[in-house]
């Protein structure tokens, strides 16, 4: 069986692994995490980085970095993870769904405006498999109207919008490095933003609500609680792994880039024959290879196929059934204008095998089953 997806392994964790047991610190803020914010903080060219146990901790960090009161509004696509609505709705804010840009499935920045309330509060953009929304459009609105940009970066790390990294254009970006992205440590993600101001209430609210990193800084003698806040920093054994595939971090995206290419090379055949529809990558952005998905005609042909490849031992998937549908996605939101595209279009999605550890013949024999498929023939 080709599987769907498996975390990577680069072949130093056990080395990092070993270092982190011999530094005797196994909670959070020690040496690995350390210098893996520091890391990203340089590469991306943003002042913090702050690593937390998962996109969904570092999403909810930025809803009360946000400062929401119950029945603010937060804007969104429905095709999203549950995460991206969950972390807003935990601080009693509505959301109100927009429609996919069909092309690529990141929400149509158009819709945006016609979606404001007095009550809306802040814009979250989802940066669909990596391939960037167009930024410049919603920055513009938000500033128009001043709410707050948070990216759901979870699957745009180490992708750009007109050169610059997703999650460093809003207020604050949210990646993910959960075992089915680009870069894992299991469970994990990080929060990044710029502004000074932001610093001292992201520390309290991810450390219990204490102003304990000021006093590890030594700004203060003694720590205490001082506001509300959680537990989101990850284990020193889970950034260990992560750390050993940042000294690689060019080598995984070029491997992943490759598998990309070679899929949208290999089934065009299939798309000029109007067979299956492929990824569309606005010139605007750099993607990171996240994910390759095909569209199928309608939902029977990719149950059908769905159920072909699997006969065939490939495992290909569908993706979000979207928010708006589901009972909690009702309960907690509405959706704005008319859902021309976000059903029809999220029933129609399959992704494909997609992973560093991706074997070429794998690869190649996933496009074989594809271009054999009966219907397509
Ligand atoms: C994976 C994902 C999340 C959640 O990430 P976790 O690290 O598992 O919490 C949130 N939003 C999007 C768009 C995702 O793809």
């Amino acid at each position: 069986m080709i599987d769907f997806n498996r975390p990577p392994v680069v072949g130093t964790e056990q080395k990092y692994f070993q270092e982190a047991l011999e530094n005797g610190k196994l909670c959070g803020d020690g040496p690995f995490t350390k210098k893996t914010s520091a890391w990203f903080e340089k590469r991306f060219d943003v002042k913090y980085c702050y690593m937390t146990t998962s996109c969904t901790s570092a999403l909810e960090m930025a809803s009360w970095l946000c400062d929401l009161k119950p029945g603010d509004e937060v804007i969104m696509p429905s095709y999203t993870f549950v995460s991206t609505a969950d972390a807003f709705v935990l601080r009693g804010a509505k959301i109100v769904y927009v429609d996919v840009d069909p092309k690529t499935m990141d929400m149509n920045a158009d819709l945006i405006e016609a979606a404001i309330t007095e009550k809306t509060r802040v814009i979250c953009p989802v940066h669909y498999a990596g391939v960037a929304c167009d930024m410049d459009k919603i920055m513009a609105i938000a500033k128009k109207y001043s709410l707050k940009v948070v990216e759901d970066a979870a699957q745009g790390v180490n992708a750009f919008y007109k050169g610059k990294p997703l999650g460093t254009i809003g207020d604050y970006g949210c990646y993910s490095f959960h075992e089915t992205k680009n870069y894992s440590m299991g469970e994990g993600g990080a929060i990044v933003f710029s502004r000074d101001e932001d610093r001292e209430r992201a520390e309290i609210v991810r450390e219990k609500g204490t102003n304990r990193s000021k006093f590890f800084r030594g700004q203060i003698d003694k720590y205490t609680w001082v506001d509300y806040g959680s537990s989101y920093l990850p284990s020193e054994l889970n950034v260990a792994y992560l750390w050993a595939q940042l000294q690689q971090f060019d080598e995984i995206q070029a491997k992943r880039m490759a598998i990309w290419d070679y899929y949208n090379r290999t089934l065009k055949p299939l798309a000029d024959a109007g067979y299956i529809e492929q990824p569309y990558v606005p010139d605007y952005a750099e993607h990171n290879a996240h994910m390759y998905y095909i569209k199928a005609k309608d939902l029977e042909t990719r149950t059908d196929i769905i159920r072909y490849m699997k006969d065939k031992g490939v495992l290909t998937v569908f993706h979000y059934i979207p928010l708006h549908l589901s009972d909690a996605g009702k309960r907690f939101g509405r959706f704005s204008g008319e859902d021309v595209y976000t059903t029809r279009e999220s029933e129609r999605l399959m992704r494909l095998p997609l992973f560093y550890n991706l074997r070429k013949e794998d690869m190649e024999y996933v496009t074989q089953c594809l271009l054999n498929y009966p219907g397509f023939n």
